[in-house]
């Protein structure tokens, strides 16, 4: 592995639930390992907390960051003389779409919060700009959320989650929200495999990286992520300067070898972040002590398929399948306007799969409201 110099610090603190005064003293616990929070905001400055808000589900289901972390992040930029604005491109909202938007910063709980801190949610989809970075190895220009450009602090507030197609999601893939509207569809059919898809957002780290990722890891998910899993306590909250490093303590956290996550990876190698462990300086609680025994992956986990270009009827045969689950389905149809390949169709008043058109990115699945798509894992999958 190249990088082997590189070092990182990620600070590591317990915190059991999302109640206050707990949630305060916990974030500001784990801002003063790595130097306060006065290390990243500076008086004046436009600081975007960059949620993760999916498909705007309540805080109980463990997709979106909690909005007790949004409110308490509100009191640190404040603290340090910041004014703080909330905001993501939802994958939900499709085209850019600012009811849907709104309708999912109310369900999850943010606009609550935002409108009793008197703080500004913004929609993030509304204003584009390409961004170019000649340094990226595969992919070079980016369309990104010129409110996220303007910022002069980026803090991205990612959740820890499991994810069908990079097996996990934290600090490097909240970034991903920063590409507007409907182009993260095209970046998933240009990105169809794994390795190729975290190449791409290591590639957008090194045009839009974060000043500080905080992690929201109190709850958890685990199973079929990042939005149809199930909820698991884990207790703790990380942040660092370094969000590749703070993928790997996390996911070393949960029993997941961070190499096997293509972006943390990648991203090593490519010194972008630090992925090794061992070149990791982890402050606050030991993660000997802060270990989740029997975390469940997704179905059909991914990790058998890190392969570029694995053929496509080995793909078929090997990778989990999205398919319905028709009384959950609220016919809104954001899975059809979502699918980059086209996928799928409605037929009989209902989304149809065509799986043969089907790359496996699994958006279908991430930004359904109605927890209608389940991932199936082929028969030769279980076996292998
Ligand atoms: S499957 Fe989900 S996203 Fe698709 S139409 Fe039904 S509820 Fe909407
Ligand atoms: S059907 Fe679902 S998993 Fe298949 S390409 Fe479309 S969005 Fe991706």
């Amino acid at each position: 592995m190249e990088n082997e110099n590189n070092t990182a610090t990620v600070s590591l603190v317990k915190c059991q639930d999302y109640d206050d005064p707990n949630i305060g003293s916990a974030i500001d616990k784990t801002l003063e390992l790595i130097g306060g929070i006065e290390n990243y905001v500076r008086p004046g400055d436009n600081v975007l907390l960059k949620i993760n808000l999916l498909t705007g589900d309540v805080p109980e289901k463990a997709v979106t960051t909690h909005p007790s972390i949004v409110r308490a992040m509100i009191h640190q930029v404040r603290k340090a003389g910041g004014i703080p604005l909330v905001g993501d491109c939802s994958g939900y909202e499709g085209k850019p779409n600012q009811k849907r938007y709104l309708d999912a910063c109310r369900s999850s709980g943010i606009m609550h919060v935002c409108e009793e801190e008197k703080t500004q949610i913004v929609h993030l989809s509304a204003e584009s700009v390409e961004v170019k970075n000649d340094s990226g190895r595969m992919y070079k220009t980016f369309i990104l959320s010129k409110q996220v450009m303007d910022a002069d602090v980026l803090i991205s507030l990612p959740k820890l989650k499991t994810h069908g197609l990079t097996l996990f999601t934290g600090g490097v893939k909240n970034i991903f929200g920063c590409v507007t509207g409907l182009n993260k569809a095209k970046m998933h059919l240009r990105a169809q495999d794994p390795e190729t898809f975290s190449q791409m957002l290591v590639d957008l780290l090194g045009t839009v990286r974060p000043d500080l990722t905080l992690m929201d890891a109190v709850v958890g998910m685990e199973g079929n992520g990042p939005s149809n899993g199930t909820p698991k306590q884990i207790s703790a909250i990380l942040a660092s300067s370094d969000p590749v490093a703070l993928d790997a303590v996390a996911c070393r956290m949960v029993g997941i070898d961070p190499f096997m996550v293509p972006s943390t990876r990648l991203a090593h190698e490519q010194g972008m972040g630090t992925g090794d462990i061992s070149n990791i300086n982890i402050v606050g609680e030991s993660l000997e002590n802060m270990q989740i025994d029997g975390f469940k992956f997704p179905s059909g986990t991914a990790s058998f398929f890190r392969a570029r270009g694995l053929m496509r009827f080995v793909r078929g045969m090997l990778l989990a399948k999205p398919a319905l689950v028709k009384e959950n389905c609220q016919k809104c149809w954001i899975c059809i306007e979502h699918c980059p390949s086209g996928a799928l169709s409605e037929k009989e008043g209902y989304p149809s799969f065509d799986h043969k058109k089907c790359i496996r990115c699994y958006c279908c699945q991430e930004l359904c409201p109605g927890n209608a798509i389940e991932l199936k894992t082929p028969l030769l999958a279980r076996f292998v």
